[in-house]
C-alpha cells in the first residue's frame, strides 16, 4: 500500500513545483515508507525533517519509484533502465537525470 502527498495537481503525480507532461512519477524516501511524494518540494512541504535518501547500491531492491500513469512500483534501476515506464511504456522526464542525487543515494 502507499499514499500520494504533496500538492499534487493531477492523478500522475504532477505537482505545483513540477507539471511538465513528462513529469509523472512519484518518489519515495525512506525516512517516510508508503508515501510517495511529485518531487522532493513536497515532502519538505508536508514533513518537518529533510528526506533520508535510499541507496541505489544497498537498498536497489527497494520499490521508491510510481509511475503516476500506471501506478506500477518500480525500483531504481527499473526506473532508469530505458527512460520509460516497463509496465505501461509512458516515458520519463529525462531532465530528472540531473535531480537523481536529491532523492538517491548515487554511486
Ligand atoms: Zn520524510
Ligand atoms: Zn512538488
Ligand atoms: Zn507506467
Amino acid at each position: 500500500m502507499y499514499v500520494v502527498r504533496g500538492q499534487c495537481w493531477d492523478g500522475a503525480t504532477r505537482c505545483r513545483h513540477y507539471h511538465s507532461t513528462l513529469d509523472i512519477v512519484g518518489l519515495s524516501f525512506k525516512c517516510c515508507p508508503g508515501f510517495y511524494w511529485p518531487c522532493y518540494e513536497c515532502h519538505t512541504t508536508v514533513m518537518p525533517h529533510d528526506p533520508v535518501r535510499y541507496d541505489t547500491r544497498e537498498e536497489s531492491e527497494v520499490k521508491c519509484v510510481l509511475c503516476g500513469e500506471c501506478k506500477t512500483q518500480l525500483t531504481f534501476s527499473e526506473y532508469t533502465a530505458t527512460g520509460s515506464c516497463p509496465a505501461c511504456n509512458a516515458s520519463f522526464n529525462p531532465q530528472c537525470r540531473a535531480h537523481y542525487p536529491l532523492y538517491f543515494e548515487m554511486h
